[in-house]
């Protein structure tokens, strides 16, 4: 490998290091008493944000609010369970609203922060209520935080997240 290449590569790790900062500053907006969840749309070639979101309440409404209602938290899927747009829906709304071509081979990056602000790990994909929407926005990337960068074509993050509901419904089904 050439200087040239991994000079590229850090700068690549960089980049996407710097959106990662700036979904976790949305994170730190999220007003959902379950999680803070923060979701920018890159425009392909990373050449400008097109989007950002952080999950909140329906029109940011507390009268909409659902979260704080006792829901079973051991069935699947549990992020269906909370009231709020996800992050990545407000990006996605958000990116739409001004020019829905632009979504077209953009990557979404999403971060979900603890409670000082700083990155958690991203785990497995399994929302599969953003994987369909990025899918069918046009969005060609999914990013993940897991140890650092994890950049996931949206149709196999589409696939990933219903393989892991198949997974987690198997393994219910032998606890039985
Ligand atoms: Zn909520
Ligand atoms: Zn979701």
């Amino acid at each position: 490998m050439t200087d040239a290449t991994l000079r590229s590569r850090e700068d690549e790790r960089a980049f996407h290091e710097a959106c990662f900062e700036f979904a976790a500053t949305q994170a730190q907006m999220a007003t959902c008493t379950r999680a803070r969840c923060g979701a920018v749309i890159v425009l392909a070639g990373g050449e400008g944000i097109i989007g950002q979101g952080f999950n909140a309440p329906p029109l940011g409404d507390e009268a909409n609010r659902k979260c704080d209602g006792v829901y079973d938290l051991t069935s699947k899927p549990k992020s269906d369970k909370t009231c709020c747009i996800h992050a990545e829906w407000n990006a996605i709304i958000d990116g739409l609203s001004s020019n829905p071509e632009n979504l077209i081979g953009s990557t979404l990056y999403f971060m979900r922060v603890d409670e000082n602000g700083k990155f958690t790990q991203a785990g497995e994909p399994y929302c599969t209520v953003c994987s369909r929407l990025a899918l069918q926005a046009g969005i060609s990337f999914f990013a993940l935080w897991n140890d650092g960068p994890q950049i996931i074509p949206t149709d196999e993050y589409n696939d990933t997240s219903y393989a892991y509901h198949r997974k987690t419904s198997d393994s219910a089904d032998e606890a039985k």
